[in-house]
């Protein structure tokens, strides 16, 4: 099992339940040594209160987190940090949150502040998907691509050009040392038919494929938005049998 977990949310999203520090307590339970918050970040002028933290409420955010770190510091280790969308003109403001907070991953659920891709993708917006992702990578805010194949959501399937997208994001995320996630919370959608057999919609197998064929290093994250996820160990078992026959480059131990 995973001693680390960096993908966690709060409340604070508006699609999450529970108290931040039922998370806390329910990582210790489940032998966690690192439980990294990672909410999905406000920007200004996108206010969405179903999917992100008000852009205003951010500060309050880092400082209870922040809080909650130095109480559990002799219990576990808290990192504090965000899931962000990369956009090129919001490039100075994501540089500036990476500067008040331990780490960032990238979650790229959106191409703007008014499509998100599980609202229909075309390949043309996996391809602008991926630039926004390795843009994030080589801009050296973030070392932890979430989700790559959230896109599936909003697709029928995974086509040639999409395979060509995910192989230059793993080219990206090898250069930078980086890890790709495999999202635990995906497999709750539930499967779908493809041509090459019934699948999770993600973590998506043959997305996974690829990134084992380039030995891109791969990480589980809980993806919680409710404490009593934490506590289900059993999901690393699942996706993992999931991926199974595929030579995943799982790491031990990861520092963000
Ligand atoms: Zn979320
Ligand atoms: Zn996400």
């Amino acid at each position: 099992m995973q001693s680390f977990n960096y993908h966690t949310h709060t409340v604070r999203c508006g699609h999450a339940v529970g108290k931040d520090e039922e998370y806390i307590q329910n990582a210790i339970k489940s032998g966690f040594q690192v439980l990294g918050f990672s909410e999905h970040l406000g920007y200004d002028g996108w206010d969405d209160p179903q999917e992100r933290i008000p852009f205003l409420e951010m500060d309050a955010y880092f400082q209870r987190m922040y809080e909650l770190k130095e109480k559990y510091k002799d219990q576990i280790e808290i990192r504090v940090g965000v899931e962000f969308e990369y956009f090129e003109d919001k490039k100075e403001y994501l540089k500036d949150v990476q500067s008040r907070c331990d780490y960032m991953i990238v979650g790229q659920h959106a191409k703007n502040f008014d499509h998100y891709y599980d609202h229909g993708c075309s390949d043309d917006d996996v391809d602008y998907m991926a630039e926004q992702i390795i843009a994030a990578l080589d801009a050296k805010l973030t070392t932890y691509v979430a989700h790559v194949d959230y896109f599936m959501l909003g697709k029928e399937d995974f086509t040639k050009r999409n395979e060509e997208a995910i192989a230059r994001i793993c080219d990206a995320v090898n250069r930078n040392d980086a890890v790709l996630e495999i999202n635990l919370k995906g497999m709750k959608y539930g499967k779908k038919v493809y041509p090459t057999g019934m699948q999770y919609m993600y973590p998506h197998y043959d997305v996974f494929k690829i990134i084992a064929n380039k030995g891109c290093k791969v990480v589980f994250g809980y993806d919680a938005h409710n404490p009593s996820v934490l506590l289900d160990r059993s999901l690393e078992q699942i996706a993992q049998k999931e991926m199974q026959g595929l030579q995943l480059h799982f790491i031990d131990t990861l520092k963000l």
